[in-house]
This record gives C-alpha cells, sequence and structure tokens, in this order.
C-alpha cells in the first residue's frame, strides 16, 4: 500500500465516488482536510435519539428502533410501499420506501437498531423520512458484521459527522477509519514545550481521539488541543504581523499648537466627550512616533469617531502630510465630504477666501466622476495642495499619487479587505509608511478584536456625545396582527406631520431581472421601487416621497440624500425616504425621527443595529419598526427580539456571534467552509485565545521565521485572512 501522510489526496484512503462527494461536498481534498472534519457530537448506541424533537426540514441523523414494516400495493401505480416505524421508546417515525419490499426481510427487522438519514417531512400529520439512507448496527446474534460500516459500530461512541445527502455520516465515519488507519508520519505543529506546558495530548493522539473516543473524557481532551491549536495558529500569524511593524517606519507627526487642529479645537461648537478626549490623545501620541500606527477606532454608531478622524487629520496636515480617508461607499463618502466641510468652513477653503488663519483643501475621489473633474482632483492630490482625500475604492487606484501620504483613515474596515488596507499602508521611495487608523461601528467583542484585528492596538470610543435620543424599537408581525402594519404607517405620518424624517428599509431594489429566485426564496420581499409606489397610494398619500439605492447614478443619490436632509419646510424637501441598506452606514439626517425596516428578518442583527442607528441623531427620541413575516417561533424572529430588546451595540454582537457559531454547531450539513476555525468559538473560548496569544508571542519573539518549527511554519503558511474577516462578513 502506498504511503499515505496527511498531505495526501484523499483519494488515497478513499473510493473514487467517496473521494468525489467529499470533494464536491464539503470541499475536503486531502487526508488533513478529511481528519481536520470533526464530529458534530457523538451517539451512544444505548441512547436513541429523541424523535420529538425533529422539526421538519431538517436533514437528520437518528438512530432508532424498527417497530413494524408493512409492504402494501400501490392503488395508483405499480409497485410496493414499505413503511417502516421506528422509535426512541417514546416517539416515531415513518420512514418510506418505494419498491423496496426485500428491504424488510433481510434489513428492517422489528427490534433492530439502525442509524437512519435523511430530510424529515410532514404527511398527513406523521413525521416521515422518505426513501432515508440507513444503515442498521450490528445484532448480537450476527455472527459476524455483515460490513464495513456496521463494524464501525462496534465503537462505544458513534460520531456524527456533518453530512450531505449524498454522503451520510457513517461513510464519512468507516472513510475515516480507513484514513487513520494508514496515515502516518502526523507532525505535531505545536513547540514541545507547548504540549509539556499545557499537558497536550500529541496532535496525533487528538486526532485518533476525536474521531474514535473512547468515553466524553477522551472526547473533550482532544477537542481542548485542537482548539487550542486554532487559537494559535492565528495568533502566530498575528504576533509575526506585529513583529513586522514594529520594524517598519514612519515619519513622526507630532502636534503643533499653531496649526489647523488647534484653531479647529478653538472654534469647534460642543467640546469634546470624555472618550473622544482620551482616544484623541492616545491617536495623538501614536501619530507622533516614528512607527506607524495601526490602530482600530471603535465606537458604536453615534459614539463621534468622525470628529475623533478629523482632529487626526488636521494634526498630520498640520505637519506637512496629506491624510485620506477611505469611505465603503460613494453615499457615504459623499457625506463624509460634506461633514468635514461644514466642521472646517473657511478652514477647508484654503486659496478660494484670502482667510487669515492656517487653511487646506479637500479633495475628492469617487468611481462616478467625470473625467476632468477626476484629472482636477488628482492634480490636487498629487501637487499636495489638498490636505485632506475624501474618496471610496477609487482611492485605491495606482493612478492616485499623493505628495506626502502621512495617514490613511479606513472607515468601516470590514467592508474592506485587509489587501485593500495593505496598498495605502504600502512603503514609499524612502521606505516611510504612513500612520493607518481604522474605524468600526461594528462592536467587537475584546476576544474577536484580539483575534481578527490583534495586528492592531484598540481604541474604543465607550461613551456617546450628549443629546442622543432613545430609539424604542418593536416587532411588528402583520401576519399575527394584521392592524399593527396600519398603526405602523399612521404613526409614519405623525411623525412626518410633528416636522420629521422617516427612513423605510427594503431588502431589495425591485428592478431586479426575473430570474425566477423570488419562488424558491417564499415570498416576495418588499422592494424599495413597489413600496414606494405602494406608499405614495395607499399608506401615506400626500407625503412626499423619495427612494435612494444602490443603481441610481452618484447625481440622483446625492439629490435625494440633499433633499432627506433639508429642512421640512424647504419646497424641495422629501418626508419620507424609501432605501436599500445603502443608509446602513454614516448617514447622519439630524431630523430623522423613525425608521421602519421592511422583511426585517433578512437582515443580521449588527446590520439592523446598524440601520437603527440613522435616527433619533438630532437631540430627540426615536421609534425603529421591524416588520417581518416570519414565524413567531423561529429563530429569525429571536433576533429581531434580540435587536428590539437593547440597543447596546455590545451585548448585540455578543448574541450574534452566539448565533452563528449555534448555527453551526445544530445545522446539519453541507458545512463547506475551508476556514481554519472549527472547534474554536472566540467568544465563548476567550481564555484559550488568551492563553495562545501568550505563547505565540513567545515563539515569535524567539524565532520570527519559525525556522525552528518547520511543521508550525507549513501549518501558518496556510492561515488566511479569510479566517479573520469570516466573523465580520457573515452579517
Ligand atoms: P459615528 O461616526 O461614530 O457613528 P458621528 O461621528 O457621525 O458618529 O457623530 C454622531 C453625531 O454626533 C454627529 O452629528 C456629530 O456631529 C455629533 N458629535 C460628535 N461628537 C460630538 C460631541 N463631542 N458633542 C456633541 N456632538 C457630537
Ligand atoms: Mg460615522
Amino acid at each position: 500500500m502506498r504511503r499515505v501522510t496527511l498531505a495526501s489526496p484523499v483519494a488515497d484512503v478513499a473510493g473514487g465516488r467517496t473521494a468525489k462527494a467529499l470533494r464536491e461536498g464539503l470541499g475536503i481534498e486531502t487526508v488533513d482536510d478529511l481528519l481536520r472534519h470533526y464530529p458534530r457530537r457523538y451517539i451512544d448506541p444505548g441512547d436513541l435519539t429523541d424523535l420529538d424533537a425533529l422539526a421538519t426540514g431538517e436533514h437528520v441523523t437518528v438512530l432508532a428502533e424498527v417497530m413494524s414494516a408493512t409492504n402494501r400495493r400501490m392503488q395508483q401505480r405499480k409497485g410496493t410501499i414499505t413503511e417502516v416505524v421506528v422509535s426512541d421508546g417514546r416517539g416515531r417515525l415513518t420512514l418510506v420506501f418505494f419498491n423496496q419490499a426485500w428491504r424488510t426481510q433481510r434489513q428492517l427487522q422489528v427490534g433492530r437498531r439502525g442509524l437512519f438519514a435523511g430530510t424529515v417531512s410532514a404527511y398527513g400529520g406523521t413525521r416521515q423520512l422518505a426513501h432515508p439512507r440507513f444503515v442498521m448496527l450490528p445484532d448480537s446474534s450476527d455472527l459476524e458484521p455483515d460490513s464495513e460500516a456496521q463494524a464501525a459500530f462496534a465503537d462505544l461512541l458513534i460520531p456524527i459527522y456533518p453530512a450531505t445527502a449524498g454522503l451520510p455520516s457513517w461513510k464519512i465515519q468507516q472513510t475515516m477509519r480507513l484514513a487513520l488507519d494508514a496515515v502516518e508520519d502526523i507532525v505535531d505543529p505545536l513547540p514541545a514545550s507547548v504540549i509539556t506546558d499545557e499537558a497536550f495530548l500529541s496532535l496525533d493522539q487528538a486526532l485518533r481521539q476525536i474521531h474514535r473516543p473512547t468515553d466524553q473524557d477522551a472526547i473533550e481532551a482532544a477537542r481542548t488541543r485542537l482548539r487550542f491549536d486554532e487559537a494559535f495558529g492565528l495568533q502566530v500569524v498575528l504576533a509575526q504581523r506585529r513583529a513586522l511593524l514594529e520594524g517598519q517606519s514612519a515619519l513622526p507627526r507630532p502636534p503643533r499648537s499653531d496649526g489647523l487642529l488647534a484653531t479647529f479645537d478653538a472654534q469647534r461648537p460642543f467640546v469634546l466627550t470624555g472618550a473622544q478626549e482620551r482616544v484623541g490623545a492616545e491617536i495623538a501620541e501614536d501619530l507622533g512616533s516614528d512607527h506607524p500606527m495601526h490602530r482600530l477606532l471603535q465606537g458604536d454608531v453615534g459614539a463621534g469617531k468622525t470628529l475623533v478622524a478629523l482632529r487626526a487629520m488636521l494634526q498630520v496636515v498640520d505637519a506637512g502630510g496629506q491624510a485620506a480617508l477611505l469611505a465603503p461607499t460613494e453615499v457615504l463618502a459623499q457625506q463624509h465630504l460634506r461633514t468635514l466641510r461644514t466642521f472646517l468652513g473657511p478652514m477647508a477653503e484654503s486659496g478660494l477666501l484670502a482667510g487669515s488663519g492656517p487653511s487646506t483643501r479637500i479633495a475628492f475621489l469617487s468611481g462616478s466622476q467625470g473625467a476632468r473633474q477626476r484629472r482636477e482632483q488628482l492634480l490636487a492630490v498629487a501637487s499636495g495642495e489638498a490636505g485632506i482625500v475624501v474618496g471610496t475604492h477609487a482611492l485605491l487606484e495606482d493612478t492616485v499619487t499623493f505628495a506626502e501620504l502621512g495617514m490613511v483613515v479606513v472607515d468601516e474596515q470590514h467592508r474592506f479587505g485587509v489587501e485593500q488596507r495593505a496598498v495605502l499602508g504600502a512603503a514609499d521611495r524612502d521606505g516611510q509608511r504612513p500612520h493607518v487608523l481604522v474605524m468600526t461601528a461594528t462592536p467587537i467583542p475584546r476576544t474577536v478584536a484580539m483575534t481578527v484585528f490583534g495586528d492592531l492596538e484598540v481604541s474604543v470610543l465607550d461613551e456617546y456625545p450628549p443629546g442622543r435620543g432613545v430609539i424604542a424599537t418593536h416587532v411588528v408581525a402583520p401576519r399575527e396582527q394584521p392592524a399593527h402594519l396600519a398603526r405602523a404607517w399612521a404613526r409614519v405620518r405623525e411623525e412626518v406631520e410633528a416636522g420629521r424624517k422617516v427612513f423605510v428599509v427594503c431588502p431589495r431594489i425591485g428592478d431586479e431581472a426575473d430570474d425566477g429566485s423570488d419562488s424558491a426564496e417564499g415570498p416576495v420581499m418588499s422592494s424599495v421601487l413597489d413600496v414606494a409606489d405602494e406608499l405614495r397610494e395607499r399608506w401615506l398619500t400626500g407625503l412626499r416621497i423619495g427612494i435612494l439605492h444602490g443603481r441610481m447614478t452618484a447625481d440622483e443619490k446625492d439629490d435625494a440624500m440633499r433633499r432627506f436632509t433639508a429642512d421640512s419646510e424647504t419646497a424641495d424637501a422629501i418626508d419620507v425616504l424609501v432605501a436599500t441598506t445603502v443608509i446602513e452606514v454614516g448617514v447622519d439626517v439630524p431630523d430623522a425621527s423613525t425608521m421602519v425596516i421592511l422583511d426585517a428578518d433578512r437582515f443580521g442583527i449588527s446590520q439592523l443595529h446598524q440601520l437603527r442607528g440613522r435616527i433619533a441623531r438630532g437631540g430627540g427620541d426615536g421609534l425603529c419598526l421591524l416588520v417581518t413575516a416570519a414565524d413567531a417561533d423561529s429563530p429569525a424572529r429571536e433576533r429581531l427580539a434580540a435587536v428590539a430588546a437593547t440597543t447596546d451595540g455590545f451585548e448585540l454582537a455578543r448574541v450574534d456571534l452566539q448565533a452563528r457559531r449555534e448555527g453551526d454547531v445544530l445545522g446539519t450539513a453541507q458545512s463547506g467552509s475551508r476556514s481554519s476555525l472549527r472547534l474554536l468559538e472566540v467568544v465563548r473560548d476567550e481564555a484559550v485565545v488568551e492563553r495562545a496569544r501568550v505563547a505565540a508571542t513567545t515563539l515569535v519573539a524567539e524565532d520570527p521565521q519559525l525556522e525552528l518549527h518547520p511543521a508550525l511554519r507549513e501549518h501558518v503558511s496556510a492561515i488566511s485572512d479569510d479566517d479573520r474577516s469570516d466573523y465580520l462578513e457573515k452579517g
């Protein structure tokens, strides 16, 4: 037999069809991939599955006992139906087979136990599995188990794997045994000292125990070791990155007492919050250093990040550098431009006014600019005339040359890849790098920040500016309470009549080509175009209703935002803006008091929280209505209830992350994710992440290139940035 190592293709231990199913269904290519496909849970052959807990539509693997088996002829067609009733001692489940009467004699005898896999359906009030795949446990009367699959159940605990319809759990289990029997040379990537310190199993032992445990303790020991590996791999990558950053240099941009920042501070309309003051000082100090700053500024919606960023930018401009502010969307970039102009007033009109004090210019770059306008702006950037440059991805194109880029501010980091951050953070000709400030309103629990942004220092704006209103959030379920929808629109009308603005958010635009996907998705989702029509014609007649979505031109979007932001008394003002999630981040309309989110169940927790942050920004209180047709006891409704229950972004981030992991754990199949994080739950496993971080930092300090740890080096090089972004992207 050929020598099998972790790097061998999975076809070396599995038949062609199984190998193909592993690859296509679960993304498993190598023996290593296979052995890292851990069981979701384990069944004790003595414990039958609780059949009452099965939900319709779920793909399940159950252990149950055959109670009865009957064959009957079909009435309309030729052939037989075999119905086998299985039980866990209380609940029952019917298995239905067509034209397989022979199975009752040979396999499905009354009193025998088996594993049955299939999708639960309901038929005439009873739950059933149609054409399930199954394997019977060995019978005590069997002299010899009659198949490889049955042999697997000689094990004390039966592992249940994330499976697919074509590849049941026991088939994976069987392949796993073959792999474990064949594989040689499992080199342990963890440094021996760490294994000793932590009293860990070896990797070889851990892999054997997680797939073929003798008891619960064995499973726990294996999981503990493998979970640490995941945290450790990431922390080594991050420790290396930190070490690299420490070796880089930047031009120091210390504050001055007579520049733009000092002038701005002397005339700004409000005092800084304590948090803005503290974080501002941290940043000011970083900027004065000859190492590039890499700081994450984390602050909930409305905490006042923009002001902090502006003050940092002014410090850099005062020191002769340029500052770039990178925004994820056109709408947001435009708004930053407006905000900065408003904040700076004449200070941003260098050359236009013969002003007395220091001044600069703000350049703007976006994908939708005309060629002439773009050339003009590029020139202002290249000449250094513009101290501040605001833009979208267009800032990242290589036609953009800065005279002297001193700092990059990235707003809403999770929308940008790490590579994009790297483009602007690249060194100039003299090897100097700009300082980097990353801002996010997605509140990130500490351990996640350590894992995902472990190469950044973290500042938290944990205080809101005064005058922020209280937002009351309610779930509106018209299917259960039909009158509530009309009440909601009536509330909207009252708000508008009191001079306030209202957002209505829809999951889609409504001009999409009909690709039939709606029918697969169930009920047609609310769309901006349809809803705007319906509001004009039926619910909100007489009110001024505008729309905003991603497929409008930049000018149209800008116009819609301007009219919506305008005072109600203005002739062309808009009262109600029906929009997609383009308004999700950063949009600042002080008069907006109310938000109605339609099909709110379509959005994730953090997204809803972001959306809701658009209202009650002008001093008054706010009202947010989450309209949904989701079932009252569905997980989607639980998410909405969580959003309605608190406005604490950190609390919601926690709920969100936990819910996602829960989904992973309970979800049944089709987990084709190639993330290296399988067992680690960064929220729950804070202590593991901490220990891994300490161990990784120590190791990297001694052996930065991992020359003494080749197996670890290989393991680490396979960890991609994807793992880090995974946590933030699945919103
Ligand atoms: P974020 O970007 O963190 O969501 P913003 O920077 O948009 O928050 O600030 C929210 C609102 O609070 C803005 O209207 C801003 O002008 C205002 N603001 C910021 N800092 C202060 C402060 N110290 N005092 C009063 N208002 C402030
Ligand atoms: Mg903002």
